[in-house]
């Protein structure tokens, strides 16, 4: 049956179409419904919305005519606007995102060799404010709608021609909650946009290849767990409470004893599902080998692996990078122990889209708007 009857249509005014993206199935069946459409109508829509990754009604050729057009008149499947875009020497490729508000945020994808990783943003800004991290110098904040984060990765696999989404050699194969914000601060938009990720018949990625990173917030690692049960990434960068409370200050509200154990009780850890710890590498402040003996001991019966990210500077920040051999020396012992522990390669440091890096201009009116000194 065409949708047809719009006195079951929502009460909308004309131009103020609300956007479907990041509606779950029974969400979005229920929009339908409320237009006067059966429930297929809506396993269609899905199917064109995540499978096949259009953003326009009136190329849904299996929809009737009059059902696109209604569609259009209330809803619209709009990607967040693309301010700037650019690409790294090494391949990665930064977005700078515009939102419905104005606020800006930022997406970065990185190729590698036998994957593709998209990391997206969480939040506008961040509420914490770690002493290593850009986007924590950022005052403006504001929690992403389900729809602005699954938007990322759509607006990423549109510039990658990443459609349809089963595609054998698809570009993202895993998504990560890295960039901008902390995600379990905004746990139900992120859950809900997990969950339209990982669904079967649309992005359709898997659980193991979604990563949830925090800095740790307790309590709902848990239940992060249970309910979406993707793998999991700490943010450690200290092994002492005193460090961490000092660079961390979260670490006061839910200090590391609290934290290994809300790790240690993660759903499906035991079977071999390693918790990924990151750790930047601080010059002179976390990166010596009694950190890295406290480390190991600390995660001692965890299956974890340890990446460690060299500190990647930003304007003014207040530490440097430690050597390389540093690096290594701290790796070495934390292999030694029985932990893969890879050092991660900046990627996309001339962009400024590294780890800790990313941080828009949300907090200040934009330039050209500025009056011009006489
Ligand atoms: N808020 C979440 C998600 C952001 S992930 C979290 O903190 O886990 C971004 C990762 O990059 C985190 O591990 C963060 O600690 C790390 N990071 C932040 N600033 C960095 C910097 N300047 N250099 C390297 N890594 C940094
Ligand atoms: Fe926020 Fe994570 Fe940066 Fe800390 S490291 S300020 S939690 S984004």
């Amino acid at each position: 049956m065409p949708l047809s009857s719009a006195a079951f249509a929502p009460p909308l005014q004309a131009g103020a179409q609300q956007t479907l993206l990041g509606l779950g199935r029974a969400e979005l069946a229920d929009r339908l419904a409320a237009l006067g459409e059966k429930p297929f109508r809506a396993r269609q829509l899905w199917q064109w919305i995540y499978h096949h990754g259009v953003g326009d009604f009136a190329q849904m050729s299996s929809l009737p005519q009059a059902a696109r057009a209604l569609l259009a008149e209330h809803f619209h499947l709009a990607r967040p606007t693309v301010s700037a875009h650019q690409i790294s020497a090494d391949g990665t490729q930064k977005w700078l995102l515009r939102l419905s508000d104005g606020n800006e945020i930022e997406s970065v994808f990185i190729p590698e060799v036998d994957r593709g990783t998209l990391c997206i943003s969480s939040q506008v800004g961040c509420t914490l404010s770690c002493r290593f991290c850009h986007t924590g110098t950022q005052r403006l904040v504001r929690n992403l709608s389900a729809a602005e984060i699954v938007g990322q990765v759509l607006n990423a696999k549109d510039a990658l021609g990443d459609w349809p989404a089963s595609r054998p050699d698809r570009s993202v194969t895993n998504v990560v909650l890295m960039g901008m914000g902390e995600p379990l601060y905004n746990y139900d938009n992120v859950a809900r946009a997990v969950r339209v990720l990982l669904d079967d018949g649309g992005l359709k990625l898997s659980r193991r290849r979604v990563t949830l990173s925090t800095s740790g917030v307790v309590p709902l690692i848990r239940r992060a767990g249970e309910e979406l049960g993707v793998s999991l990434a700490i943010s450690l960068h200290a092994t002492t409470d005193e460090l961490r409370d000092r660079i961390m200050p979260i670490n006061k509200k839910y200090p590391l004893a609290e934290l290994l154990q809300a790790c240690r009780e993660y759903p499906g850890v035991h079977n071999a599902r390693r918790i990924t710890f990151e750790y930047v590498m601080l010059k002179g402040v976390n990166d010596g080998d009694e950190d890295a003996r406290r480390l190991v001991e600390l995660i001692a019966d965890i299956p974890a692996k340890v990446n460690l990210i060299p500190f990647n500077p930003w304007p003014n920040a207040p530490y440097e990078r430690s050597d390389n051999v540093t690096i290594e020396r701290f790796a070495q012992i934390v292999r030694d122990a029985g932990y893969p522990s890879p050092v991660r390669t900046p990627r996309g440091e001339d962009i400024l889209a590294a780890c800790g890096q990313l941080k828009s201009a949300s907090e200040r009116p934009r330039r050209a708007a500025a009056p011009v000194a006489p």
